[in-house]
């Protein structure tokens, strides 16, 4: 492994505060460094607050050594497919509640961080279910123990993907749409769709809507969504791999936001590991509570 303890603190402090340790209830800058239990602690000068490394983080209350941490970062961050809560607990070495809890969190921070961002230019579009067939056509529309959510690709000019958003929705209409739109798209962005009604609400979040006419063949084996169709079949690959039974209604969102996130960082393989160190110190307490009612949250 590419990092140990030591290197790992410096890495978190580093990510919390990139221009240095600012006081969270004062902003002063000048502190002293206090060691309690082998991890590093903060005591501001001005006003004698203390702060440990983890709290305000992801990692707040956590009772794991940190380099338990780190091995699960570099495990889910590395993995191409994801990692299933049951292979976490075999590598960590910890119960299965645990394991669970940590792939959960880190994998909110991986949607989290993806959140941040909008897609721009031109914009492939398609409906699509978690459970069931997940790429399997157009069979499954309107059934109602699926999780539906719409799956969007950005291209470059030369037509190759470029980034990817997935999120569900509450269901395929045109409000709906709209709303994921504003929230996922940056506006002038041209979405080419396979022509479902509900696809033209992206022009209320200022985006042109293009629809392809599909004329009796099948959207999927349209050349114009053979990038889409090829992202969502490995994401059946990869949720049929890693994760065999989940709450998809509940948990759904961040499935699919841990899959998007690693698709959007597939060429930069040697910093993703960073990258997620990066994601969790900056992503704040979720707690355990929390991330079991997520379904209403997001
Ligand atoms: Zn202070």
């Amino acid at each position: 492994m590419a990092m140990n303890k030591i290197q790992f603190q410096a890495s978190l402090e580093q990510s919390r505060w990139p221009q240095g340790f600012h006081c969270p209830g004062c902003s002063h800058a000048e502190h002293y460094v206090l060691k309690s239990g082998g991890r590093k602690a903060f005591q501001c000068r001005s006003c004698r607050l203390q702060t440990s490394l983890i709290a305000g983080t992801l990692f707040q209350g956590t009772h794991l050594k940190l380099t338990v941490w780190f091995l699960a970062i570099y495990l889910i961050s590395q993995t191409k497919t994801g990692l299933s809560a049951l292979a976490l607990k075999r590598q960590l070495g910890v119960s299965y509640p645990t394991a669970w809890l940590i792939q959960q969190k880190l994998m909110q921070a991986m949607a989290e961080r993806d959140a941040r961002y909008t897609l721009d230019g031109d914009i492939q579009v398609d409906d699509a279910y978690l459970g069931g067939e997940l790429a399997g056509g157009k069979a499954g529309r309107g059934s109602e123990n699926k999780v539906p959510f719409v799956a969007a690709l950005s291209l470059s000019p030369e037509g190759r993907p470029r980034f990817i958003k997935m999120a569900p929705i509450p269901g395929f209409t045109r409000k709906a749409i709209a709303n994921w739109a504003q929230d996922n798209l940056s506006s002038g962005c041209v979405v080419l769709s396979d022509g479902l009604a509900c696809f033209a609400g992206v022009t209320e979040a200022d985006c042109q809507h293009q629809v392809t006419v599909v004329g009796g063949r099948k959207p999927k084996d349209l050349p114009e969504f053979c990038w889409i169709n090829t992202v969502l079949g490995n994401l059946k690959t990869s949720l049929g791999g890693a994760y065999h039974a989940f709450d998809l209604a509940k948990y759904g969102i961040r499935y699919l936001g841990a899959f998007a996130y690693r698709f959007n960082r597939r060429f930069r393989p040697d910093t993703i590991t960073t990258c997620l160190i990066v994601a969790a110190a900056t992503t704040g307490p979720r707690s355990d509570y929390w991330l079991r009612q997520a379904e209403t949250s997001c």
